[in-house]
C-alpha cells in the first residue's frame, strides 16, 4: 500500500511512469511437460487411494512419481491450502514464491509446482481444472493463487489479539507431525507458503491490496495434477469454507475436501522419468 506521496513528481515523470514493462522471466525456454502424453495417460486413470479432509483439519497423503492426484469439492464450497513435500527428504518442498515468478499469480493446467532452492525442479504439473473457465473476473480476482500464504496464527494474534488453533497453518502441523513424528515445533519448519486450492483472490486494483472473495466451486469440481516425484501431500480445509467472509475463525461454513490417488496405464509414460534436480554447481561464485 503506497502512502500518500510527500514528493513532487519530476518534470519527466509521465515519461518514466509509460516505460513498458517486461516480462521478469520469460518463459519461452522453460522447459515444457508433456501434456500430450498426460491427457493420454488421463484416459486410462485408475483411483488406487482417497483420502477425507475434514472441515478445518488437515490430512496429508502420498502420491508416488507418475500417478495423478485429484482435490475435490464433495459437500459445499470449500478453499483447500496445499503444501507439497519430497517424500523422501521434506526439505525439498513447493516454492510458491518462484512459481509465482514463472507462472504468475494463479496457476492452471500445464503449470507446475516448484520445488525449493537448490533442488528447483518440477513437483506437480497441473493436468485438470474444471474451474479453468473462469480466467480472471472484473476485480481481478482468479483462483488457485500463489499469492497468499496460509492463515495462521500468528497474524490473527498480531491482527486481532487472539489465538485460533484450526487455521491452515497450524492444521498443516498437526498432520505432518501425525504422520512423520516430528513435534509440533520441528514440523512447524517444514510447513510452507501453499497453493490455494479453489481460493479466489488478487490485488485491489486501486490500492493492490491481497483480497478474497467467494470461491466460485462447487462439489464435483476438482483441479488434477501429475506427480512428478514422489509426493507427500499436505491439505487443509481452511475454516474460511469459500473464504467469502473471514478465515481464521469457526463461523464460516466448511466442508470436506477429498484427495483421490489415480495410477495410469504404465506403457502411456514408458518414456517419462521424474526430473532431476536443478544441476547449477552450487560454487555461488566462490
Ligand atoms: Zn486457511
Amino acid at each position: 500500500m503506497k502512502p500518500t506521496p510527500q514528493h513532487n513528481a519530476p518534470e519527466d515523470a509521465k515519461a518514466r511512469k509509460a516505460v513498458k514493462p517486461v516480462i521478469c522471466y520469460p518463459v519461452d525456454t522453460l522447459p515444457l511437460p508433456d501434456m500430450a502424453a498426460y491427457t493420454s495417460a488421463r484416459e486410462t486413470l485408475v483411483q488406487i487411494d482417497e483420502v477425507i479432509v475434514r472441515p478445518r483439519d488437515a490430512s496429508v497423503f502420498k502420491v508416488p512419481a507418475g500417478h495423478f492426484f485429484r482435490i475435490v469439492s464433495t459437500e459445499g464450497p470449500q478453499v483447500g491450502d496445499l503444501n507439497l513435500w519430497n517424500a523422501h527428504d521434506l526439505s525439498e518442498r513447493f516454492y510458491s514464491g518462484k512459481t509465482r515468478a514463472l507462472h504468475g499469480t494463479h496457476l492452471g493446467t500445464g503449470d507446475r509446482m516448484w520445488s525449493s532452492f537448490p533442488h528447483m525442479r518440477p513437483m506437480a504439473t497441473i493436468t485438470c481444472d474444471t474451474l479453468d473457465w473462469y480466467g480472471f473476473d472484473e476485480f481481478g480476482g482468479g483462483v488457485h493463487d500463489v499469492i497468499g500464504t496460509r492463515c495462521d496464527p500468528y497474524t490473527g494474534r498480531l491482527l486481532q489479539g487472539k489465538d485460533y488453533h484450526n487455521c491452515c497453518h497450524s492444521n498443516l502441523i498437526r498432520a505432518l507431525a501425525e504422520e512423520t513424528g516430528l513435534t509440533t515445533a520441528e514440523a512447524e519448519v517444514y510447513v510452507h507458503d501453499v497453493l490455494n486450492v479453489f481460493m479466489c483472490t488478487g490485488f485491489t486494483l486501486d490500492t493492490h491490496q491481497y483480497f478474497m472473495k467467494a470461491s466460485p466451486v462447487r462439489p464435483g469440481d476438482f483441479l488434477e495434477f501429475f506427480a512428478e516425484i514422489d509426493l507427500l501431500g499436505g491439505l487443509s480445509a481452511c475454516p474460511g469454507g469459500d473464504c467469502g467472509a473471514e478465515h481464521s475463525s469457526d463461523t464460516a461454513p466448511c466442508y470436506p475436501l477429498r484427495v483421490e490417488i489415480f495410477r495410469p496405464a504404465e506403457e502411456l509414460l514408458a518414456g517419462w522419468s521424474s526430473p532431476e534436480p536443478s544441476s547449477y554447481s552450487r560454487t555461488h561464485g566462490r
